[in-house]
């Protein structure tokens, strides 16, 4: 029997490591594993790496190296950012302003903060899922003490304004953090140019390793600490480094935004070839998210009539690896909050489905799912009365 080939389109829930990040990082699984806070000079090796790792990290998004601390993924970024924020100015206010289609590890941390005191305004969104920036400005009030909006949506692919935003939160001298996991190797960032105090960003979704990321903190922010232990850290996030972790973290980000525009412009052409041949032909189809402010591998799209999940399935066992907004893949009956936000109704959000294209992906891959997708679609809605219905009552 013929292999299955893998057609791997699920880029925005995590990447493959790039040999070049794997062979940077080898050395320091084996001859190089010093601990980086010993004082011997073995150890001061590991720490060298460490410390051009943070200066890599930093360079990419317009940072000082003193500003970016080491943290085990995106979740932990966004737990400490918002969390720390939020506990250690309690003082001056108890009020955060965040969207309603940030991602779980924003979300669940803002709820937590509700049971503990604490107010949140869950922004809306339009019908491409960008916020409205008047409705910011007339969300602040004296007790704001923090302002968390991703940069782009994991699911939509829609890229916020984040420098009007970082404006706006400067000048009435509120603190911004931004989810930026999905932006980072995506989109350019300047933490400078665009008034962004925190900013959280996850090595496995830009071709580094999984289980490393960072948090950057603007130098004079006030924050609590994450983990209390040893010094590490500047003894804000104690636990010996992840020293594999970082070095690779530290390459993947430079390859990742070395060549940004280059990389865009490759992805997003066989993006929109893909798009293009999807709305071309399967009737009934919508695009979900900003049709130009989304990220350049991101197809979001609502099939009417039919499930993600059986979707999915079939897919799969055809060998793409794809995600959906539907239901039971998130474990919950509600369909995807972001779905949801931007004004899809319960049965449309239930047929969506993500495409994310990234390094893995070919023109190939892009001709294949062409081939597969429609008939899998048609498949589908046959065996659906709603589909059923809609035709008959088309006929008369
Ligand atoms: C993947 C992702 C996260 C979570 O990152 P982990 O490294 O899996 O913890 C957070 N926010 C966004 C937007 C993401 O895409």
């Amino acid at each position: 029997m013929e292999q299955k080939r893998l057609i791997y389109m699920d880029h925005a829930a995590t990447t493959y490591t790039k040999p070049e990040v794997v062979e940077t990082m080898m050395p320091f699984f084996t001859e190089q594993f010093g601990n980086a806070s010993s004082v011997y000079t073995f150890g001061r090796k590991s720490k060298a790496a460490v410390e051009t790792a943070r200066e890599q990290v930093a360079k990419a998004i317009g940072a000082k190296s003193d500003e970016i601390y080491f943290v085990n993924g995106g979740s932990e970024a966004d737990n400490w950012a918002i969390k720390g924020i939020a506990w250690a100015h309690r003082d001056k206010g108890n009020h955060i302003i965040t969207t309603k289609i940030e991602h779980h590890a924003v979300l669940h941390v803002c709820e937590y903060l509700e049971n503990n005191g604490f107010e949140v305004t869950y922004l809306s969104v339009d019908e491409n899922g960008l916020i409205d920036l008047d409705e910011l400005k007339r969300a602040i009030t004296d007790k704001t003490i923090l302002i968390t909006i991703m940069f782009a949506n994991n699911e939509i692919g829609t890229i916020q304004p984040i420098a009007e935003i970082g404006k706006i939160a400067r000048e009435r001298g509120i603190i911004f953090h931004t989810d930026a996991v999905q932006a980072v190797g995506n989109v350019a960032i300047d933490v400078e140019k665009m008034n962004i105090d925190l900013l959280s960003l996850a090595g496995h979704k830009f071709y580094g390793p999984k289980g490393i990321g960072a948090l950057y903190i603007r130098k004079g922010i006030k924050i609590e600490n994450l983990i209390h232990g040893g010094g590490q850290e500047r003894r804000r996030r104690a636990g010996t480094e992840n020293l594999p972790g970082i070095v690779g973290l530290g390459k993947a980000i430079e390859m990742a935004t070395e060549n940004l525009e280059e990389h865009n412009e490759k992805i997003r052409k066989m993006r929109d070839r893909l798009l293009n041949g999807i709305m071309e032909k399967i009737p009934y189809t919508k695009l979900n998210g900003h049709p130009e402010k989304r990220l350049p591998g991101n197809i979001n799209v609502s099939f009417k009539f039919i499930e993600g999940e059986s979707l999915l399935l079939m897919l799969d066992q055809l060998g793409i690896c794809a995600s959906t907004g539907s239901a039971c893949s998130s474990g919950s009956l509600d369909p995807s909050h972001v779905l949801l936000a931007i004004g899809l109704p319960h049965e449309i959000a239930h047929g969506s489905l993500r495409l994310s294209l990234g390094d893995l992906t070919t023109e190939e891959d892009i001709d294949y799912v062409l081939e597969v997708l429609p008939k899998i679609v048609q498949r589908l809605r046959e065996m659906s009365p709603l589909y059923e219905d809609f035709i008959k009552k088309g006929e008369n």
